[in-house]
């Protein structure tokens, strides 16, 4: 499959910011600047502001996801959110097993592949984040970290999942820092994980799997990023609470 028939997704990741005030005036600016595109626009805000934000994008292209997601259907899991619940407010994709989940929040491959197949049994397709920390890069051992992550994070995974799944390339080194990955570094990462999922789902599966690039993408370097053959979108941090900067990565995507 070529790169143009890939979906492209856009996604936003609001981390915890924005109170639920806040929330609906960043959204009436996004509403207001955001170019007409074929891609996904998705804004995956703090999961207490999901009602508010699905109210204000009602009539809009722009899609509101989750950041997490626990891996039961329901019961004594005080203060997780379940996928059905998720579903119920008309989520359709969740970010799982962001680095930041993994520094702070003990997230492993095996609670990212419980989490994963949770949202695909509601009908969410999961956000997949890999990513090598900068010891792993200096180290030269990326492709192997990466490797694991990905079959670990995708055990038993059917090709109908992985078609309903996105993968985010995040080099842990680059969120947050302001240094963003190289568009041929991010882009040789990115094949080596399309060339992975063609060895474990078939290569047509492979080559319909969505595979963003997330790590300080903004407006000055997303059109290089987007532009590669193996990045289908981004996962964006610090510049999705612009909305400026959200809509010129978005006018990059067209
Ligand atoms: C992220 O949170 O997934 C991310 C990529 O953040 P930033 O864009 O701020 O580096």
């Amino acid at each position: 499959m070529n790169k143009n028939l890939r979906k492209v997704v856009i996604a936003g990741n609001w981390k915890m910011n924005k109170t639920a005030t806040e929330t609906k005036a960043l959204l009436a600016e996004m509403k207001e600047k955001l170019p007409q595109t074929d891609a996904t626009i998705l804004l995956c805000v703090p999961a207490i502001n999901i009602g508010t934000a699905m109210e204000s994008v009602k009539g809009t292209a722009i899609n509101i996801g989750a950041q997490n997601c626990h891996w039961a259907k329901n019961g004594a899991f005080t203060a997780e959110i379940s996928a059905d619940m998720l579903n119920d407010f008309g989520v359709k994709y969740a970010i799982i097993g962001h680095s930041e989940r993994r520094q702070y929040f003990g997230e492993t491959d095996e609670t990212v592949n419980k989490r994963a197949k949770a949202c695909l049994e509601s009908g969410i397709s999961p956000i997949i984040c890999v990513g090598e920390n900068l010891d792993e890069r200096e180290k030269d051992i990326t492709k192997d970290v990466i490797r694991v992550q990905i079959e670990k994070g995708l055990a038993d995974f059917t090709a109908e999942d992985m078609k309903n799944s996105i993968i985010a390339y995040e080099p842990v080194w680059a969120i947050g820092t302001g240094k963003t990955a190289t568009a041929q570094q991010a882009e040789e990462v990115c094949a080596y994980i399309r060339e992975l999922l063609a060895g474990l789902f078939g290569n047509e599966t492979a080559q319909a799997v969505t595979i963003q690039y997330g790590g300080s993408m903004n407006a000055k370097n997303a059109a290089e990023l987007l532009a590669m053959e193996n990045i289908d979108g981004g996962l964006i941090g610090g510049a999705s609470l612009k909305a400026e900067d959200f809509a010129t990565i978005v006018s990059c995507a067209n």
